[in-house]
């Protein structure tokens, strides 16, 4: 294969981490539970009790979910995984049903529907085939309809609401060859023209792309007439002449989703497209990111149900060396994992929904665990519901039903639930995205001390200044509630859980500060260690939802409620003793092993480590496919639904 010239925007770290630091929102208007919990103080008031949708959204939500619960139940799941495709009819289906606007407000033509619907909407749709959770999702959660109503000028939401209500399928196109987690990278091009801009650019994994009607852009708008331009946002009509979807991509999962390749040539874009001002972009795609990311945690929440139930069915019914094989103690231990970890996930997303709901609470970091949280464990649960199925577990479901038997795909499952891990901010940017979050109070108190250009003399005024703040901060995580026997009374056999997750809270503060003190500017390098923080957060973030929810539960209906407090009180154990190892790890850990024996790696040291297996890709092309801007040479991949 030729090897094309590639159009690389080549930028150091600092550009990035700039770049990144840029798009931070940095304002904190409204009080924050992950945030305040970072800092060791645990207020349980921010979230409980578990905040409830309104009547009239409830009425209306519960008519539209039963509408929508029927609709699924017509639709088949393994049509769409046999022929990689979704029906059309389908999403004529969906689009009369209202599913294509189901957060848009009433006024645009949508269902108005508050984002706790909108996430159970979610569970419904993956639960057919998680390609149509992945397809609704970028539409309305990342696609044309959220950055619009959050950014949108009234004439915008005007034009573009009420399409993309309707049925007009959106996409969201940020991705680059080479540009993933690191977007300073980005190459696209919007030059302005008069009252318009001209875009050109490759766009790669473009979901929805192959058949949206409208897709949002990110492009670098270049410096011009005084403006510093900058990563731009655009709504572009998708049959702009010069727009071209060069592939339809596949993957190890979702199939059936609509993933493209899109090549922009000199697409002219009316000005008044433009989303928010020029430089905007990047803020505008992490704002709506910060609800965004909740459909992912629905995803996985669904999942996760799906797996108990075949876990439990299958698990009696299988019987091996006497007993039915949820007998035996090994599996035993998987089927309580399953259970206890899908009622956490239901909790976080649930809790995270209604507080982004409620409208009085700052969520950017609860959101942002959810769906790191969420992608990690459902993978994990996936991966046990295979193990328990045996064999079965990994033959696809045609051709169990081939041979007689239930088509249950839980290798697909399997395989649908790992990009969760990966897009929408992998594991690793999380990580990084949140720490950056835990530690921003180190950071401000710290100053020139955790800067890495301050002099000598600018990290001693720093130090002079850091310490008033911790001599107020510090004696405060000695003691609370945590410590305190009777505390949480109320929450009954889960008290002393909570009870944990004070104490804990308070130790992770402190870790966090011994961890600023010994690396200083350093520590952002310390990766395994802000991500053990992070995860941390997480755990105890769940512990928490996990409690609320069960009390809620147990207000609407005591039987059940019952049952929530022993799933609540599993899960809890479960998590300490996660928690308890990751803060083990903190200090005693293979970090620096692990770092110099991959410098070492990628130095070609151990490289006859590689002898005597064959590698079929090599040759086959290049690491990262070049582009050069110019007209398309491919035929169009573009196809619409309606
Ligand atoms: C099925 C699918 C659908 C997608 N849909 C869309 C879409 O609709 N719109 C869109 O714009 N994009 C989409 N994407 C792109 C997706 O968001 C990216 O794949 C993701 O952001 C990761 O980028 P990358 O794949 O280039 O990985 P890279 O950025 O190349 O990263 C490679 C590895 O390095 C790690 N890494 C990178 N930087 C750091 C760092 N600083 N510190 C630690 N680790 C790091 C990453 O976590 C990863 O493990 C989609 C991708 C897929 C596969």
């Amino acid at each position: 294969m030729a090897t094309q010239q590639r159009v690389v925007r080549d930028v150091g770290e600092r550009e990035a981490r700039e770049t990144a630091e840029a798009a931070r929102e940095t304002a904190w208007v409204r009080p924050s539970f992950a945030k305040q919990l970072y800092l060791g103080d645990f207020d349980l008031s921010l979230i409980h009790p578990h905040p409830r949708a309104a009547v009239d959204d409830a009425v209306r939500g519960d008519e539209f979910l039963g509408k929508l619960k029927a609709y699924c139940e017509t639709l088949d799941g393994l049509l769409i995984e046999r022929e990689a495709r979704v029906p059309d009819e389908y999403l004529a289906g969906f689009a009369e049903l209202g599913v294509f606007g189901i957060k848009i407000p009433v006024e645009y033509g949508g269902l108005g529907l508050p984002m706790s619907y909108y996430g159970r909407a979610l569970m419904l749709i993956g639960s057919v085939h998680p390609s149509l959770g992945a397809l609704v999702s970028a539409h309305q959660s990342i696609g044309v309809p959220e950055p619009v109503k959050l950014f949108g000028t009234d004439e915008q939401k005007q034009r573009f609401l009420p399409r993309c209500a309707g049925g007009a399928v959106t996409a969201f196109l940020l991705t680059e060859p080479d540009v993933g987690s690191d977007p300073a990278r980005m190459a696209s091009t919007a030059t302005p023209d008069g009252d318009d801009y001209v875009l050109d650019g490759v766009k790669l994994w473009t979901t929805n792309g192959v058949i949206a009607e409208l897709v949002v852009v990110m492009a670098r708008v270049p410096e011009h007439d005084g403006q510093r331009g900058g990563i731009t946002a655009f709504v572009v009509e998708a049959d702009s002449p010069g727009i071209t979807v060069e592939n339809r991509n596949a993957f190890m999962g979702l199939h059936g989703i609509e993933n493209g390749v899109t090549r922009f040539h000199q697409v002219r874009v009316p000005a008044e497209n433009r989303l928010g001002r020029e430089g905007e972009g990047l803020r505008i795609a992490l704002t709506t990111l910060n609800t965004g990311r909740l459909s992912i945690p629905a995803l996985c929440a669904a999942g996760g149900k799906w797996c108990l139930k075949i876990a439990r069915e299958w698990s009696s019914e299988r019987v091996q060396w006497g007993r039915p094989v949820g007998k035996h103690a090994a599996v035993a231990e998987k089927i309580s994992f399953i259970a206890a970890t899908t009622f956490a996930l239901e909790a976080v997303l649930d809790l995270s929904a209604q507080l982004a709901d409620a409208g009085s609470k700052d969520i950017r970091i609860e959101a942002a665990l959810a769906k790191l949280w969420s992608s990690e464990m459902a993978w994990k649960i996936a991966d046990e519901l295979v193990q328990i199925r045996g064999g079965r577990g990994y033959e696809t479901a045609d051709s169990l039903a081939a041979r007689g038997e239930r088509a249950v795909p839980a290798e697909q499952v399997l395989r649908d639930l790992r990009i969760n891990r990966i897009f929408e901010g992998s594991t690793e940017i999380m990580h990084l995205l949140i720490a950056r979050e835990a530690v921003d109070a180190h950071l401000a108190a710290a100053g020139d001390l955790a800067s890495a250009d301050a002099d000598v003399r600018a990290k001693a005024r720093a130090a002079v200044k850091a310490s008033g703040f911790y001599a107020k901060w510090l004696p405060q995580l000695a003691v609370g509630k945590g410590s305190v026997p009777t505390s949480y009374a109320e929450f009954g056999p889960l008290a002393s859980h909570l009870r944990y997750v004070e104490r804990a809270a308070r130790r992770l503060a402190r870790q966090t500060f011994y961890g600023m003190s010994r690396w200083q500017a350093k520590l952002e390098h310390r990766q395994g260690f802000l991500a053990r923080i992070v995860d941390i957060g997480a755990e105890l973030f769940a512990m928490s939802a996990s409690c609320s929810r069960a009390v809620m539960l147990r207000t609407d209906d005591p039987v059940r409620g019952e049952s929530a407090y022993e799933l609540a009180g599993v899960f809890c154990e479960q998590a300490r003793l996660r928690v308890d190892r990751l803060f083990d790890q903190l200090w005693s850990n293979t970090d620096d092993s692990d770092r110099s024996l991959a410098d070492r790696v990628l130095d070609g040291r151990y490289s006859w480590l590689e002898d005597g297996v064959i590698d079929p890709s090599e040759g086959t092309g290049p690491w990262i496919a070049g582009w050069r801007p110019g007209e398309s040479k491919a035929s169009n991949q573009a196809r619409r639904y309606r």
